[in-house]
């Protein structure tokens, strides 16, 4: 409450965040840190994250900890949400753009997404096997809350649901890109 969170960001029952972003740095002024993580004091579900800013979730639910994760590759490395509604959010990718973030692809650029990942084979778009789901690199239909226009690395990436035990291979090769940005003197 210190921060005045709350959830229905954007009319999401789920997305929680603060807006206070002046009290947040008040809160954190004089403490070293090198990432924001906010555990907000409730039980209900939900979280948020924004790019280099900070990521929230709800402290005391069961799925706490893969939401953190999930929040986290929003938060650090700019990931997309992988997940799609089947109505809503219709125009949140323009179709003749590609998005900026690194895991979900329009096709208008997708050589600059990861067409270097893709083996010789694969069709684009990728029909869903039902196989190798969390690995099987293709370019699935669905994605950044569209389920057309917006294409996927895999079919069950950290950055869509809670359940998939790793984060793709797109989002993985994102975060330690990240990582090798903010660690690596050049
Ligand atoms: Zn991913």
């Amino acid at each position: 409450m210190i921060l005045g969170s709350n959830f229905d960001t954007f009319y999401s029952d789920r997305y929680l965040t603060t807006l206070h972003l002046k009290k947040l740095h008040d809160v954190l002024s004089g403490v070293p840190y090198e990432h924001i993580i906010i555990l907000a004091n409730t039980d209900n579900y939900g979280g948020g994250g924004i790019y280099n800013s900070y990521l929230m979730s709800a402290a005391h639910n069961d799925k706490n900890l893969p939401v953190v994760v999930h929040e986290f590759g929003h938060s650090f490395a700019g990931l997309a949400d992988e997940y799609y509604y089947d109505d809503g959010y219709e125009s949140m990718y323009p179709s003749d753009t590609e998005p900026w973030e690194p895991n979900i692809t329009t096709l208008v650029d997708f050589k600059s997404k990861w067409a270097d990942l893709i083996k010789d084979g694969v069709d684009i778009p990728t029909n869903p096997s039902g196989k190798n789901v969390y690995e099987g690199l293709g370019v699935y239909e669905g994605g950044g809350y569209q389920s057309k226009g917006v294409y996927r690395p895999v079919q069950e990436c950290r950055m869509k649901v809670n359940e998939a035990p790793v984060f793709c291979p797109v989002c993985e090769r994102a975060i330690k890109r990240m990582i090798d940005y903010s660690t690596i003197r050049k």
